[in-house]
C-alpha cells in the first residue's frame, strides 16, 4: 500500500562499468592508449627505461577505514610516487586497483578528485585499473621514466659517501601514536624535539615509516651543492652520516657519538 502522493524512489545504484566511466576515465594524451581496452599501451620516450612500483593500502592496516576520501585518494598515488623519487625517475602513468564495500558515489567522487588532483600536479595519467566490490582496499602501480644508468639505486652507495636526508621524519607515526592513545602531545610543531615519552619519540624518528622523505648518498665533494638544492626547493637536507666499507649495517649514534640500538628497523607487517 502506497501513501496517497507518496513516490516509489528508486535510488539508482551505480555499476562497476558506471565508476569506472564516471570517475576513472581521464584522457591520457601520453599514452598510446589509457583505460577502456583490456591492456593499456605505452611507448617510454627515446633512450628512456620504465620505473614500475606498487603499493597496497588496506582499510584498517594502513588507513583509518573512516579516513576522508579525498585524503586517501591523495596518499594512494602520493606513496607510489616517491618510490619513483627515491630512484630519480620521472611519473608519467598509474593504474589504480581499488576495492570497494559499495558504490558509495560521494565517497567514490571524493576520492578521484584527491587522486586526480595530484596526479595533475606531477603529470601523471591514469591508464587501468579493475574495480570490484569487497573489503576497502587500494593498489597503486605508478610508471616513471628514468635514462637506465641514472637511476639511483641502492647499491650505488660508495665507500666515503655522505649519507643525506630531506626534511624531517618521525612526525607520521608519533600523530599515529597519538590517535591510539599511546601518548600526548601538546605543542604540535616540536612534536618530536618536546615529546614527553623520549624513547616513543627515538623510536618514531628512527623507524617509524610513513614520512615519504628521501635518504640519499653523494660524495663530500658535493656537499655545496647539495646545500644549494636545499636552499632552491626550500627544503632541509641533513647530513646524518657516512657509507664506511665493510658489512652493509647501519650503525647509529646520538649527538654524542654513542651506539644506540634503533628496537626496530622500519616497519615490518609480520614482525
Ligand atoms: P577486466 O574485465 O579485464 O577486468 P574491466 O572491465 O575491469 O576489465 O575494466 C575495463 C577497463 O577499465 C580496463 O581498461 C581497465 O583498465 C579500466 N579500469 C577498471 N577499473 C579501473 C580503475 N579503478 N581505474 C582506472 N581504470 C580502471
Ligand atoms: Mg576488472
Amino acid at each position: 500500500m502506497t501513501a496517497k502522493g507518496a513516490k516509489d524512489v528508486l535510488i539508482p545504484v551505480a555499476s562497476e562499468f558506471d565508476i569506472i566511466r564516471k570517475y576513472f576515465t581521464r584522457p591520457a594524451p601520453t599514452a598510446v592508449l589509457g583505460v577502456g581496452d583490456d591492456c593499456a599501451l605505452l611507448q617510454p620516450r627515446l633512450g628512456m627505461t620504465l620505473a614500475v612500483s606498487t603499493d597496497m593500502l588496506l582499510a584498517g592496516r594502513h588507513f583509518f577505514p573512516d579516513a576522508e576520501p579525498g585524503k586517501l585518494g591523495h596518499k594512494a598515488l602520493a606513496v607510489n610516487l616517491s618510490d619513483l623519487a627515491a630512484m630519480g625517475a620521472d611519473p608519467r602513468w598509474a593504474t589504480l586497483a581499488i576495492a570497494l564495500p559499495e558504490a558509495d558515489e560521494k565517497w567514490i567522487a571524493a576520492f578521484a578528485q584527491g587522486f586526480f588532483r595530484l596526479a595533475a600536479r606531477f603529470e601523471v595519467e591514469l591508464i587501468g585499473g579493475d574495480t570490484t566490490r569487497g573489503p576497502l582496499a587500494i593498489s597503486v602501480t605508478v610508471i616513471g621514466e628514468v635514462p637506465a644508468d641514472l637511476a639511483l639505486r641502492r647499491d650505488g652507495a660508495l665507500a666515503g659517501d655522505d649519507i643525506w636526508v630531506s626534511g624531517a621524519t618521525g612526525e607520521a607515526a608519533l600523530a599515529l601514536a597519538y590517535l591510539q592513545r599511546r601518548v600526548t602531545l601538546e605543542p604540535r610543531a616540536k612534536a618530536i624535539a618536546e615529546c614527553a615519552d623520549p624513547a616513543l619519540a627515538a623510536d618514531c624518528l628512527l623507524a617509524g615509516g610513513d614520512d615519504y622523505e628521501l635518504v640519499f648518498t653523494a660524495p663530500p665533494s658535493k656537499r655545496a651543492e647539495i646545500e644549494a638544492v636545499g636552499g632552491d626547493l626550500g627544503l632541509s637536507l641533513t647530513r646524518i652520516g657516512a657509507a664506511v666499507p665493510g658489512k652493509p649495517v647501519a650503525t647509529l649514534r646520538d649527538a654524542q657519538g654513542k651506539i644506540i640500538s634503533a628496537s626496530r628497523k622500519g616497519f615490518d607487517h609480520f614482525a
